[in-house]
C-alpha cells in the first residue's frame, strides 16, 4: 500500500477526508492531534505538556512531536503496511524527520495531499465545530492563532514536498464527495 499525507490548514478538512481514506484503502491512520487528545482525556504527564501548547494554539515541540510519532510507529504493527498521516508534519523538522523514519522502516513517502482552503472558510467551519463538537481550540482567539502558526511554521512545507515532487494539490471547498473524488483520482494512479 502506500504512505501519504493529508496536509493543510486547520479546518481544512483532512480528518474527514482521512476517514474516507481509511474506508476506501483500509490503511492505518494517524492523527497527531488525536493522540494528543486522548493524553489530554487520560490525563497523562504527556497530555498536561500538551495542554499547555493546544490550548494557546501553538504547536508541540518538534523533538517531542517527534518522538511520539516515533513510538506511534513502533507500537501500531498495522503501520507496517502504510499510513495516513493527518496533522504531521507541520514543520520543515518534522518533515525530514518522517522521511528518515519511514527510511529506517525500508518505507518512503509515496504522495502528499494538500487540502487547499482560503482562512475566511476555515474560520468559519473551526466555528462551527466548535459549537458542534465542544473542542477546547476552536475558539476565536485559539483559530487566530493557529492560523498565524501555520502560514509562518507549515505552509512552507507545500514547496518542501514540491520539490520532492510529491506535492499534489487539491481545491478544498465544496462537496466531501466530490473533494474525495479528486483526492481517490489521483492515490488510484499512484497506487502500488
Ligand atoms: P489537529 O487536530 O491536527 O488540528 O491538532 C490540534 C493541535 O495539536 C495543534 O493545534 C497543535 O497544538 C497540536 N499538534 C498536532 N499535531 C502536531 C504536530 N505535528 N506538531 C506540533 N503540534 C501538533
Amino acid at each position: 500500500m502506500f504512505n501519504i499525507v493529508v496536509f493543510g490548514a486547520p479546518g481544512s478538512g483532512k480528518g474527514t477526508q482521512s476517514s474516507r481514506l481509511i474506508d476506501r484503502y483500509g490503511i492505518h491512520h494517524i492523527s497527531t492531534g488525536e493522540v494528543l487528545r486522548e493524553h489530554i482525556k487520560k490525563g497523562t504527564e504527556l497530555g498536561l505538556t500538551a495542554d499547555k501548547y493546544i490550548s494557546k494554539g501553538q504547536l508541540i515541540p518538534d523533538d517531542l512531536m517527534i518522538s511520539i510519532l516515533s513510538d506511534v510507529l513502533d507500537t501500531n504493527p498495522a503501520a507496517a503496511k502504510g499510513v495516513i498521516f493527518d496533522g504531521f508534519p507541520r514543520t520543515i523538522p518534522q518533515a525530514v524527520a518522517l522521511n528518515e523514519m519511514l527510511e529506517k522502516r525500508g518505507s518512503s513517502l509515496d504522495a502528499v495531499i494538500g487540502l487547499e482552503v482560503e482562512d475566511e472558510e476555515l474560520i468559519e467551519r473551526m466555528l462551527n465545530r466548535g459549537k458542534e463538537t465542544g473542542r477546547a481550540d476552536d475558539t476565536p482567539e485559539t483559530i487566530s492563532n493557529r492560523l498565524k502558526v501555520y502560514h509562518s511554521q507549515t505552509q512552507p512545507l507545500r514547496d518542501f514536498y514540491l520539490n520532492e515532487g510529491k506535492y499534489h494539490a487539491i481545491p478544498g471547498s465544496g462537496s466531501v464527495d466530490h473533494i474525495f473524488s479528486l483526492i481517490a483520482d489521483i492515490l488510484d494512479s499512484i497506487k502500488k
